[in-house]
């Protein structure tokens, strides 16, 4: 660059974080603005039984429809929504349009199984979340039963005593918390069984390498005992190929998210997925005939 060959490296340095900083506020801007016009489409993604193939529930996972650079996945924005609390807007978006499209598959006869939704730590600090989620369902008609919270273990951790509270008044209500990304925080095992938690979901990096007699492997089971020994169940995130697959099963884990089965589609494709499903439900699973 210019500055740099003038010799100053300060002036140069500067610049990168004028720019940085003005690209964060058209960011902002833009962001602000697409939370208020509700620029957002929901996508799904299925999780699988490991054992019958068969649909257990699906995530839903936020994609940005910028009018200029097309869809945006959420590692672009999330953090920045964390940052300037859109995210307590846009995550309740999310919540409610997931649930009425799950009543939606309902009320046509689907089985769209548990539906999982990202919490972000932010709107689980909220004093009035459980009350949020509370009025979400009777609003949609969402069963609480078949809802699910995801949260980080770091959601999970922050300022503690709310974070209690909350997971009890959820589970109160029927919504089963599960722990996204498990293996990445400082979440110990003790301090998970004081919580009504009923799963764990596998961070990817586990599963990237996961072949037998590897080290992922030895990590992976000991999750899956020790959840197992606590009354949890398990999912995998990111399962790409069979191998992944074979290994999990091995361990006992139960659901398996990832590729190999499908990535992330828009509300039409899953209806499709859900009414294909439904009339090859007798079909069993990886049997070998
Ligand atoms: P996550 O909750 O851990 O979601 C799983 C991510 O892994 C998704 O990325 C999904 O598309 C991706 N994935 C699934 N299967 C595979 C696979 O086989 N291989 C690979 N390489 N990736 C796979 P996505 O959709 O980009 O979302 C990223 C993160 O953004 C999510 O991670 C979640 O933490 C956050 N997020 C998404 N939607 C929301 C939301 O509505 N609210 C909040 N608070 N966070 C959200
Ligand atoms: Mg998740
Ligand atoms: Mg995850
Ligand atoms: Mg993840």
């Amino acid at each position: 660059s210019r500055a740099r060959e003038t010799g100053s490296g300060f002036e140069y340095y500067h610049m990168e974080m004028k720019r940085d900083a003005q690209k964060r506020m058209v960011m902002v801007r833009e962001l602000r603005k697409a939370v208020e016009d509700l620029h957002f489409l929901p996508y799904y993604q299925p999780q699988y039984s490991l054992h019958n193939g068969n649909i257990l529930g699906m995530e839903v996972l936020v994609r940005w429809k910028h009018q200029d650079r097309g869809m945006i996945g959420p590692g672009e924005f999330i953090q920045l929504a964390e940052e300037t609390g859109l995210i307590v807007p846009l995550g309740e978006w999310v919540l409610r349009t997931a649930c009425m499209q799950w009543k939606e598959w309902r009320n046509k006869g689907l089985s769209p199984g548990k539906l999982a939704v990202n919490v972000s730590a932010k709107q689980f600090q909220q004093n009035d979340f459980v009350h949020k989620v509370e009025s979400i369902l009777e609003e949609t008609g969402m069963d609480s039963q078949s809802l699910e919270l995801e949260i980080t273990e770091s959601a999970a951790m922050y300022d503690t005593d709310k974070a209690v509270a909350n997971i009890h008044a959820l589970s109160d209500l029927g919504i089963a918390i599960s722990i996204d990304d498990f293996g990445t925080g400082y979440l110990s095992f003790g301090y998970l069984k004081k919580f009504p938690i009923q799963k764990l979901k596998i961070e990817r990096s586990f599963v990237r390498d996961l072949r037998a007699d590897s080290d992922n492997e030895a990590i992976v089971s000991t999750i899956i005992t020790m959840a197992h020994k606590l009354g949890m169940s398990v999912v995998a995130e990111g399962v790409e190929t069979e191998e992944q697959a074979q290994v999990l099963r091995t361990h006992r884990c139960e659901g398996g998210q990832g590729y190999l089965f499908h990535q992330p589609m828009p509300a039409q494709d899953m209806e499709k997925l859900l009414k294909s499903n439904m009339n090859n439900r007798n079909v069993p699973f990886n049997t070998a005939t």
